[in-house]
């Protein structure tokens, strides 16, 4: 890992190394990875797309990283990683402790079972590399379909109409997802703050365009149901 990596990583706050989230025996630990790689495309021939970062539509509606629940008993955090990797996305990706950002507490877990720990990982391939994953995923890995419903690329451009990341970003996400996302583009400076700060108020909008869609087609399948 080089000395700048090390060094954004301790500025984080609130955010447990590998060892400290270790120490906590009786915690479920889940992991999940942000895969990216840099690519000199454009989108319609004049926006940078600068780089293609990986998440998925998950079977819950959400948005999230692949990733999963790791048997602590039987495997270390990167050996069931590799494993839910391999079946979210139906190859194998090497994954090591170096590629560990950061662990949290997952908040909203009922007291009576036992803490959550999510383990963030990001891992740097090269842009033919992330394309393999995007074909395997969506062919021969064994949740297609099912656990995963498809990957997606995160837009990191803003579009004439402040569409891009804004847009991307005022989706709904699992659990601290949007969190992992917004903190990576910030520690490993994929996005100035000023830019990201930008799409973030965009955001706020959106979601208030969002709401205002929403109670429309609510009161369409209300007035479609008095009907029948
Ligand atoms: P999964 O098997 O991928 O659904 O992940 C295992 C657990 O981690 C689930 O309980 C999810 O709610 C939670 N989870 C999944 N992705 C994230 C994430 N990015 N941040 C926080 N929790 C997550
Ligand atoms: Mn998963």
């Amino acid at each position: 890992m080089s000395k700048s990596r090390k060094l954004v990583r301790k500025m984080a706050k609130g955010q447990l190394s590998r060892a400290e989230a270790l120490a906590c025996s009786d915690c479920r630990h889940a992991c999940h990875v942000m895969l990216y790689s840099d690519t000199k495309s454009q989108l319609f021939g004049r926006t940078p797309i600068k780089y293609i970062i990986l998440m998925q539509m998950r079977f819950d509606g959400l948005l999230g990283f692949p990733g999963g629940f790791i048997n602590t008993s039987q495997e270390s955090l990167e050996e069931g990683l590799i494993r839910e990797l391999q079946e979210e996305l139906g190859l194998p990706i090497s994954i090591s402790e170096n590629d560990h950002m950061d662990a949290c507490y997952a908040p909203g877990t009922s007291p009576s079972s036992p803490r959550l720990i999510t383990h963030f990982y990001v891992k740097k391939l090269m842009e033919e590399e992330i394309r393999e994953v995007e074909r395997v995923s969506a062919s021969t890995a064994k949740d297609h379909g099912q656990e995963v419903l498809g990957m997606v690329r995160v837009p990191l451009y803003t579009t004439k109409g402040d569409g891009g990341l804004s847009s991307f970003l005022s989706h709904a996400f699992i659990g601290n997802a949007r969190t992992q996302l917004v903190n990576t583009l910030l520690r490993l400076n994929l996005l100035s703050p000023k830019d990201l700060k930008k799409a973030l108020e965009n955001s706020l909008k959106t979601h208030a365009n969002t709401a205002a869609d929403l109670k429309a087609v609510l009161a369409l399948t209300e007035a479609e149901q008095d009907q029948s």
